[in-house]
């Protein structure tokens, strides 16, 4: 692509972010030109009716509103064409009909009307070459600059000092504001567009931070509570149970005091990792609401699955290995589950989730750790679960 010095224009702005916008300018650029050349048409069609001016500016007025509203056409059908989204095809095709039309019109007139070709050709020319604003701005404006000059020279020479002057007038006008409109729209449409796409960028980081644990990348505690919110309304109507497993690292104090708070962030962000890998796995939703506790969410009606996923919890944990001397549980880094099943149907709301599955947790911690509790909304009970050996129990969620 031809290029131009523009340091006052593009200023601040990569290639890939102006290929980005080329179409919405140059839905201004030919939105621009149709104004600009009602405007100067009429500033023409003003001279036109002062009495010094002599017999065919008349005709000229009419050839340049023509011209203008070849534009205007050219224009609608580009919108059109883009509102309907049938693409740039019907709009080119739209364009060619048209302009092939103008052009037989054009000769018609120009040639055996007027005998007054070069006017008419000029203008035609005019208008092809401004409407390739649509293609390429260096391009068409390139063409336009072209034209005025062939135009003048043509006009200059061929013709009566004053209403060639009137005609190269016409031209050089509209080239030159052209250019300038549209280089100045070039500058606003990006400047806007490149700016309004970056706030919208910032504004979903800042969404997607404000719902994300910074140490682990799961959910935070804000996340889980809308989370929660939306399980137990869906479930409700359903009759569907909410599954809560809450988890909390054993001993982890200890941990800390020992290896260091360094050392004990790595560990959490080695549960976190377990807990992502079980969110994708089994398509819960996992979130980190403390220190180091940990919530992980989803539905299932059949008690045995909800076992199945807290006992693969415990077994991914306990499978990282991560040495623990100060745990009184194992000599490596355990975990403790509490696991609550609120039963679809019921008016607990998710203050009761949490609070039911903290206490199955507590009552896990005070079971000897690196163990699970489960509670069951519909009968209350709560009792152990086993942890049987990891190939039995490591699977996949059943549909
Ligand atoms: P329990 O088995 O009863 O859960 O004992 P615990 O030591 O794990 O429980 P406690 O609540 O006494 O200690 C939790 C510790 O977790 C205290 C704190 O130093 C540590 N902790 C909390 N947040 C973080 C964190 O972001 N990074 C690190 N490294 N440690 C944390
Ligand atoms: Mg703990
Ligand atoms: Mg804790």
């Amino acid at each position: 692509m031809l290029k131009l010095p523009l340091p006052l224009w593009t200023e601040g702005f990569s290639q890939d972010d102006l290929a980005s916008c080329k179409d919405s300018i140059n839905a201004y650029n030919i939105q621009s030109l149709s104004l600009l050349s009602l405007v100067t048409v009429f500033l023409l069609g003003a001279c036109s009716i002062v009495p010094l001016v002599i017999e065919k500016l008349p005709y000229r007025f009419m050839a340049y509103l023509a011209a203008a509203l070849a534009e205007l056409v050219i224009h609608g059908c580009s919108r059109a064409a883009r509102r309907r989204q049938c693409g740039r095809g019907v709009f080119y095709a739209l364009f060619t009909v048209f302009f092939l039309t103008l052009m037989a019109l054009g000769f018609y007139t120009g040639i055996v009307v007027w005998r007054d070709q070069h006017t008419v050709m000029a203008l035609l020319f005019l208008v092809y070459s401004q409407s390739l604003f649509v293609v390429d701005f260096f391009f068409s404006a390139a063409l336009n600059f072209a034209t005025a000059v062939v135009f003048s020279h043509f006009t200059l020479r061929l013709k009566p000092p004053m209403i060639g002057e009137i005609d190269a007038f016409y031209i050089w006008i509209t080239a030159i504001l052209a250019l300038a409109l549209n280089r100045y729209l070039r500058h606003v449409v990006i400047k806007e567009m490149i700016s309004s796409r970056r706030l919208a960028a910032e504004r979903d980081r800042f969404r997607e931070e404000s719902i994300k644990d910074e140490l682990t990348g799961l959910s935070n505690r804000r996340d889980y509570q809308n989370a929660a919110k939306y399980y137990i309304s869906v479930c409700q109507h359903v009759h569907q149970t909410v599954c809560a497993i809450m988890l909390d690292v054993d001993f982890f104090k200890n941990y800390n005091d020992f290896y260091g708070h360094q050392k004990g962030d790595e560990a959490l962000q080695a549960v976190g990792k377990v807990l992502k890998d079980l969110v994708a796995e089994e398509q819960v939703f996992a979130a980190r609401v403390g220190g180091e506790e940990f919530i992980v969410l989803w539905t299932e009606n059949r008690v045995t699955e909800a076992e199945r996923v807290a006992i693969k919890i415990c077994h991914l944990i306990a499978n990282l290995k991560i040495p623990h001397e100060r745990s009184e549980a194992a000599p490596f880094l355990t975990v403790s589950l509490g696991v609550y099943m609120l039963r679809g149907g019921s008016r607990e709301t998710e203050d009761d989730l949490y609070r039911e599955t903290d206490n199955a947790l507590y009552a896990a911690k005070a079971g000897g750790r690196n163990c699970i509790m489960l509670r069951d909304s519909a009968d209350r009970s709560l009792r152990m679960i086993e942890l049987l050996p990891p190939e039995e129990n490591i699977g996949r969620r059943s549909y």
